[in-house]
């Protein structure tokens, strides 16, 4: 789940109340780049008696596509790698979280210029309000998107995605990210396990170009793969969860609720808790 922390749009207490309310028995908060709300909510979740997983989601780079060399700009698709029990204060992850803000920082106003080139008229300032009334520092293209909406430039978030923001558009930037072995480092240094996030966004050419990929990942360290998803059809699961099998690979899901930025209920996905009490195992072996 996310919170305000970054782009979700509830406070990082407040989702232990909706979920016990939802029914859901474990939750894991893993905020893009930052680990801030982690204590509100593992202690709003002991309140409530739900077992709570700290985490974070690291933007981190997905390397060139298949056919281009190493050394290529090019770019396609999203890696994510999500955190999962680790510890909120730890030095490497806080340095990871102060440069991905200092990536976003540069970006966004890049966007916010394409976006007034294209006679969309706002200024970068309406973005930084907004976020800062929800208390975040990590600023991000929903943000953006919102103040869009807000202005009447576009009727939702995602038509804001799909007209401007999304990689293509014509206002999309892309921002530096974390070379992978450094995202996995991290985390690992933090004490938590490493997850692919949504493999389904990485914008594998094929599942051969996933399954290579996969294996480098795992190489550089990745413990699993996140497997259920809300973009993730009933098919891409079982296909994920193969993979898993085959690589000896964790596995994780959950519905990715970033409150009323995205449409997706909390609670969603069910996830049984046998796939908790592994990951608990894994994390807990030295
Ligand atoms: P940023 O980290 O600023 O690049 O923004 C990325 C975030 O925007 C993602 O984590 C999603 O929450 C959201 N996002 C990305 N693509 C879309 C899309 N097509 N529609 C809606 N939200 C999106
Ligand atoms: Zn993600």
């Amino acid at each position: 789940m996310h919170s305000t922390a970054s782009d979700g749009t509830t406070p990082p207490q407040d989702l232990a109340t909706l979920a016990k309310a939802a029914g859901v028995a474990a939750i894991a908060l893993t905020d893009h780049d930052t680990t801030e709300g982690l204590p509100a909510c593992a202690e709003a979740c002991a309140r409530q008696k739900i077992a709570f997983v700290p985490g974070i989601e690291v933007s981190a780079d997905p390397g060139p596509p298949p056919g281009e060399p190493a050394d290529s700009p090019i770019r396609r698709g999203t890696l994510h790698i999500l955190g999962l029990f680790v510890r909120h204060d730890d030095p490497l992850l806080l340095a990871v979280r102060e440069r991905m803000r200092e990536a976003r920082d540069s970006r966004n106003p890049a966007i916010v210029g394409k976006l007034n080139e294209l006679g969309v008229s706002i200024r970068y300032e309406e973005v930084t309000t907004l976020a800062a009334t929800q208390g975040t520092q990590i600023i991000g293209r929903p943000h953006i998107a919102q103040v869009l909406v807000e202005k009447g430039y576009v009727k939702s978030v995602q038509d804001a995605f799909a007209r401007y923001l999304r990689q293509g558009a014509p206002a999309y930037v892309r921002r530096d990210r974390l070379p992978a072995d450094e995202a996995i480092d991290a985390i690992h240094h933090a004490g938590g396990l490493a997850i692919m996030a949504h493999p389904v966004q990485l914008g594998a050419a094929d599942p051969d170009d996933l399954e290579h990929r996969v294996i480098r990942l795992k190489e550089l360290g990745l413990d699993g793969i996140e497997t259920r998803h809300s973009d993730h059809t009933a098919n891409l699961v079982a296909r994920f969860e193969a993979l898993a099998a085959k690589l000896n690979l964790l596995t994780t899901g959950g519905s990715d609720f970033h409150g009323s930025r995205k449409p997706v209920e909390l609670g969603s996905q069910r996830v049984p808790m046998a796939v908790y009490e592994r990951l608990q195992v894994a994390w807990r072996r030295p």
